[in-house]
């Protein structure tokens, strides 16, 4: 298909001289799907070196919440950087202390919070465990099947969406047991309430194999991001807070991917109305400035004894800036345009449905949303090829996207994203995905 905006061959000539570049000198690990080179970015749009231009609907996986260089967020980071650029976490400063009192005033937990900040989403799971195993003097944790919490030896113990992030690195923390994560669209167990199954197969852990008494927290994405999009049955999430209250357990919502308003909701927990004991955050709280925080009812992280915890960088002056001013800006009024534009989406999504066979399901909340592709069969079998093939064709046509679970493309824009780039893109997506059925590649 023809976009204006994109006006050479992808890559382009400036964009395949760095890739060279950085094939000789960056680590190969990354796991990188197709060969964008930005340049700059504002909002919702991003040019690559060629000055192409993109609608990048994967925000930098989530984290560019506030769009592209928000001039608010560029000015609370530039006058921070005006006055000092680190002291460390052993000392005091004002954007630590007033992040930590917004983050109090929003935290889903129901009651008075403190925060543990530190600069991503692993390294806030990994102060999530210890503080889980400090304060209850217990060892485990039970995770779910298609999680994704990092890739530190703790978190990645949780980790679980793909073997490729375990393969080669055993052991990791012991101590985590894995259970299936409800999947309404691919139900697990016979008939029924996937989350009330999940719920009793716990139960049945506990009875036969996994003493309730030695597990320190249930770890669980309230909407499970790297594993697919999945939106659990309503009563699951309330479910397992019930389950955890009945044993002392801590119940700590990895809100890392769903969190700072992507749902519609500060924290997605909020959709269900429960209240985790720890919540952790990262992402989207810095609009891409390095950020995490270990968000928790005061009367847990209190315990904590001085020096029990800490880092070098946690509360830094000017990723606190930017957390300040990404808070203000999604409270006010992105929150609301996530929830808005959300729905919207996903009518646009279902109206593509309805022409597509191939895909299976839309499912989300807010502007977390998956579109799950499978070949046309009654089996719903996972149509991996073809969802490769849409993104690469997606990123050729000018959209960015990133997949998710085995055949789900995620929609995860900057929250500030308007109703004509969202047309804009089921443009693009709608001839993609004629060309990916087509079978065209590259
Ligand atoms: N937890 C969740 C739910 C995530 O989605 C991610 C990253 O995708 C992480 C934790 C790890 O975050 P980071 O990549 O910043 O370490």
């Amino acid at each position: 298909m023809h976009n204006q905006h994109i006006k050479t061959p992808l890559p382009g000539p400036k964009a395949q001289a760095l890739l060279a570049r950085d094939a000789a000198v960056v680590s190969p690990s990354y796991p990188r799907d197709y060969p964008f080179v930005m340049s700059h970015g504002r909002g919702t749009e991003a040019w690559d070196v060629d000055g192409n231009r993109f609608l990048d609907f994967m925000a930098g996986i989530a984290v560019c919440s506030t769009g592209h260089a928000h001039p608010a967020v560029v000015r609370a980071v530039q006058e921070a950087a005006g006055k000092f650029l680190h002291i460390s976490s052993d000392y005091w400063h004002e954007n630590m202390v007033g992040l930590a009192e917004r983050l109090a005033r929003l935290a889903p937990v129901g009651e008075p919070a403190m925060s543990f900040l530190c600069q991503s989403g692993t390294e806030a799971v990994e102060a999530a465990l210890k503080l889980a195993r400090y304060v209850s003097g217990r060892q485990r944790f039970i995770a779910f099947l298609g999680s994704f919490h990092g890739r530190t030896m703790g978190s990645l113990a949780l980790t679980s969406s793909k073997y490729t992030q375990q393969k080669g690195f055993a052991p990791t923390m012991p101590g985590v047991t894995h259970v299936p994560y409800p999947n309404p669209y691919r139900p697990l167990f016979a008939g029924g309430d996937q989350g009330q199954a999940t719920l009793d197969y716990i139960r049945m852990l506990f009875d036969r194999n996994l003493p309730a008494s030695e597990v320190a927290a249930i770890v669980v994405e309230p909407i499970q991001g790297e594993g697919g999009y999945l939106v659990p049955p309503d009563g699951f999430l309330a479910g397992l807070r019930a389950l955890c209250d009945e044993h002392g357990i801590l119940l700590m919502c990895d809100e890392v991917q769903s969190g700072i308003g992507r749902t519609g909701r500060m924290f997605a927990c909020e959709h269900w109305g429960v209240r985790p004991d720890i919540v952790t955050s990262a992402k989207g709280l810095g609009s891409g400035l390095p950020i995490g925080a270990v968000i928790a009812k005061k009367r847990v992280m209190e315990q904590w004894k001085r020096g029990a915890h800490g880092n070098t960088y946690g509360g830094n002056p000017i990723t606190c800036a930017a957390a300040i001013a990404t808070l203000d800006l999604v409270a006010s009024e992105f929150m609301a345009n996530a929830a808005r534009t959300g729905e919207y989406f996903m009518y646009r999504l279902r109206e593509l449905q309805r022409d597509f066979p191939c895909i299976g399901e839309v499912r989300g909340k807010g502007l977390m949303i998956g579109m799950e592709l499978i070949e046309n069969d009654a089996a719903r079998t996972p149509a991996r090829a073809l969802c490769d093939r849409l993104v690469t064709r997606a990123f050729h046509n000018g959209l960015l996207l990133l997949t998710c679970g085995v055949s789900t493309v995620r929609f995860m824009p900057p929250l500030s994203v308007s109703v004509a780039e969202i047309d804009e893109a089921i443009g693009l997506l709608r001839g993609s995905l004629a060309e990916a059925l087509q079978n065209k590649d590259g």
